[in-house]
């Protein structure tokens, strides 16, 4: 056993506030009742399942009846981008992403390619960034929608949203995001931000898992995601997950309403570890320096398998992660690494360590007690490290 454990993965997960578990409870428990029957154990149900719907609501800048519960994240990004697909179907059938987008999106859209569509995949620049001027060039007479997340999964980069939505309301174009590593992060308003939908995951904020949201702007007409009942507005019939989205509302009510401690008291501890990460040699920052979310700091140390060092960093406790989850699976390296520009072999070492609130100084002390001297003993290991060293590499 490792003398401590470390949790730096909040952008893979986070553990569920106390606050988002009080809140979940009695409907976990009591008032269980299902929030379409009529009677009063029902219509406990039904108000707790829409003061959840007003609290997500406040906290994204939207109104209640712009808030669709989901069963996740990934859900939402389904939903959003499949309906607008089928729905504007007659207008065009063209698509504009980013190429730095989450499997949620990007899989997505690769299944409407085979559909028919076509999907324009906008390029980054080396800190991640989609450039509003390459959004402009990218619209055609038959673009139906554009999708571009707030902020990204792996490096933290976040985009320009406002001026990016901005454009595509010029056109008439509906404007998806992938807001779900940005929400009860960092300031959110959706009329501002000029978004027609936006989706959303409790479980990056400290709520629960199995719980989103898809934000729909009123006025824009997507159709159901699921028929049945005709819950939620006879969009996404299914019993209402009433704890799920208590608890999500708890969550992102108190995320918002201590965000700017939180910005603070985060971005001093990833400061941290980056100015001190970065002093170890061939290191490299990955993702915009500046504009990154509060909690995420990652890199890329070359010469050295991103995979070892998680397992390494894992026997000292401390969970990472390199890359996404999602692509740890297969040997080709992240998407959004070689889209920033990076080489496959420098890819292949990366790390990520995403913090919030409920990090410590003390855990980043161990982290920085810990890592560098893994890093050292994976580079005395590596066929590459002696070629590094005397330049020939
Ligand atoms: C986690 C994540 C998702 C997937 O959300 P789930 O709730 O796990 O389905 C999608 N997009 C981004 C950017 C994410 O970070």
């Amino acid at each position: 056993m490792a003398a401590r454990r470390v949790y730096a993965d909040n952008a893979g997960t986070t553990a569920l506030s106390k606050t988002a578990l009080d809140a979940m409870m009695p409907y976990l428990t009591e008032s269980f009742g299902n929030p379409s029957a009529i009677y009063s154990l029902g219509r406990e149900a039904k108000k707790g399942l829409e003061a959840a719907r007003a609290k997500v609501a406040a906290a994204i800048g939207a109104k209640s009846e712009e808030i669709y519960f989901t069963g996740s994240g990934t859900e939402a990004d389904n939903w959003a981008i499949r309906g607008a697909a089928e729905i504007k179907s007659k207008k065009g059938k063209h698509i504009i992403t980013s190429c730095i987008e989450h499997h949620a999106v990007s899989h997505t859209l690769g299944y409407l390619e085979k559909q028919g569509y076509e999907v324009t995949y906008l390029p980054v620049d080396n800190a991640g960034r989609v450039l509003a001027g390459d959004l402009n060039n990218a619209i055609r007479d038959d673009t139906i929608l554009i999708t571009i997340m707030t902020a990204n999964n792996e490096i933290g980069t976040i985009q320009p949203i406002r001026e990016l939505g901005a454009i595509a309301r010029e056109k008439g174009i509906l404007f998806h995001t992938d807001a779900i590593q940005a929400v009860g992060h960092i300031p959110i308003d959706v009329a501002g931000m000029n978004i027609d939908m936006m989706s959303i995951a409790a479980h990056k904020f400290r709520g629960p898992k199995g719980v989103g949201a898809l934000y729909i702007k009123k006025g824009s007409y997507i159709p159901p995601l699921l028929y049945g009942g005709g819950q939620e507005s006879k969009r996404r019939s299914s019993t209402e997950n009433v704890a799920g989205a208590a608890g999500m509302a708890a969550a992102l009510e108190e995320a918002v309403s201590n965000m700017s401690a939180n910005i603070e008291k985060t971005t001093a501890m990833r400061e941290r570890l980056i100015t001190e990460l970065l002093k170890i040699p061939f290191s490299q920052l990955t993702g915009d320096p500046e504009n990154r979310l509060p909690g995420t700091a990652s890199f890329v140390f070359e010469c050295v398998e991103g995979e070892a060092m998680i397992l390494m960093l894992d026997n000292a406790g401390i969970c990472a992660s390199s890359g996404s989850a999602c692509s740890s699976a297969s040997l080709d390296p992240s998407h959004v690494l070689l889209a920033i520009g990076l080489k496959h072999e420098v890819a292949h070492g990366s790390v990520r360590l995403s913090i919030n609130e409920t990090t410590t100084g003390e855990d980043i002390d161990y982290i920085l007690e810990t890592l560098p001297p893994i890093i050292d003993k994976l580079r005395s290991m590596s066929p590459l490290w002696e070629d590094k060293l005397s330049g020939k590499l």
